[in-house]
């Protein structure tokens, strides 16, 4: 099939360009897996623009109904473990600079707990952290008095957030932990729920988790955000082909209503994330994580005075992003989308 060549806005910083071309195999509509609107399009081809994991191309199909940007899931379902690569979210302490580790525990305090906090003032509860990675919300909601838990499947990433909290990273998945019968008060999830296929199915499944009244924090990329709709394929929130679903706001808030969740809050503002993703987008040379994992993937010097001025020029972009950042949230069209949900 012939389509259009997609091409990024010209005053982007690009070293790509996507075009479409006759023989690559892909359907050309899909039917949309959280809205079932049967004529969800072919967007983008992809590439692993960031973490070069696959040479392989990705296509994501956009509902217009519900504007949801996802892949096809059979044709990844098979594949997605070989798409994470080594220190991807997970790195080690020791192998981060003083400057990132401050920064990174210090955006998460104020932004993940301090949303919980802000949630239950009074930290009671048994609290699970859903892909909980190297364990850094883990470890802040520990000392802040949280009951907390983390699971996560990537044994790397087990074996390094087992030091940062001892005896509270459960390895696995959700189905592990109802076979133990394991109960819950509180479920987070952030940045989880895109990585996985069939989300309906799984957010049904996590109920068994919980103990009623049960409260969730899902925490998602937004495609409605402002710098998503000007960036396109070159948004950095996209993480193909890591992520299987690229959820909207509303199609997010639709999937969690049809799993029987009742809504009470909606934040589009995340310090950690909605100014990192557009200067990640903007500047992908300097996107720390992923220079990190190439530098892991060659053996290369993770302690460098270039990578220090890389660092240094990305935090003071990141800062200066922030204006941008608290625009798109207060039209409700931040890059990140953070959802509190009950079930009764
Ligand atoms: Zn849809």
């Amino acid at each position: 099939m012939k389509r259009e060549q997609v091409s990024p806005p010209f005053w982007i910083l690009a070293s790509e360009f996507y075009i479409l071309d006759s023989n690559f195999d892909f359907e050309s509509s899909m039917r949309c897996p959280i809205c079932e609107n049967p004529n969800a399009q072919a967007r983008y081809r992809m590439t692993d623009r960031f973490f070069e994991v696959s040479t392989d191309q990705f296509w994501l199909y956009h509902c217009s109904s519900c504007d949801l940007l996802f892949q096809e899931e059979d044709k990844i379902r098979d594949r997605l473990p070989e798409f994470y690569p080594s220190g991807y979210w997970w790195q080690e302490a020791g192998k981060l600079s003083w400057l990132e580790r401050t920064y990174r525990e210090w955006v998460v305090r104020h932004d993940q707990l301090g949303f919980v906090l802000s949630l239950f003032p009074d930290r009671q509860g048994r609290l699970l952290d859903i892909g909980c990675a190297s364990g850094t919300f883990l470890k802040l909601a520990l000392q802040a008095g949280f009951d907390a838990f983390g699971l996560e499947q990537s044994e790397e990433a087990v074996r390094i957030a087992q030091r940062v909290a001892p005896g509270r990273i459960l390895e696995g998945n959700e189905q592990d932990l109802i076979a133990r019968g394991e109960k819950f008060d509180i479920l987070t999830l952030f940045h989880s729920l895109e990585h996985m296929t069939d989300p309906f199915r799984y957010l049904k499944n996590i109920q068994k988790l919980l103990r009623k009244p049960g409260q969730v924090i899902i925490q998602v990329p937004n495609v409605q955000s402002l710098q998503a709709r000007i960036l396109g394929s070159r948004w950095y929130g996209l993480d193909c082909p890591r992520h299987v679903y690229n959820y909207s706001t509303f199609s997010v808030l639709h999937l969690l209503g049809r799993a029987g969740y009742r809504i009470q809050r909606v934040r589009h503002f995340s310090l950690r994330d909605n100014g990192a993703a557009l200067v990640s987008s903007l500047f992908p040379a300097l996107d720390t994580m992923s220079q990190r994992v190439k530098l892991l993937k060659k053996k290369g010097k993770l302690h460098s005075l270039s990578l220090s001025i890389k660092e240094s020029a990305y935090l003071a972009l990141v800062i200066l992003a922030q204006p941008f950042a608290l625009l798109e949230a207060a039209l409700g069209r931040g890059a990140t989308v953070t959802v509190y949900v009950t079930l009764d």
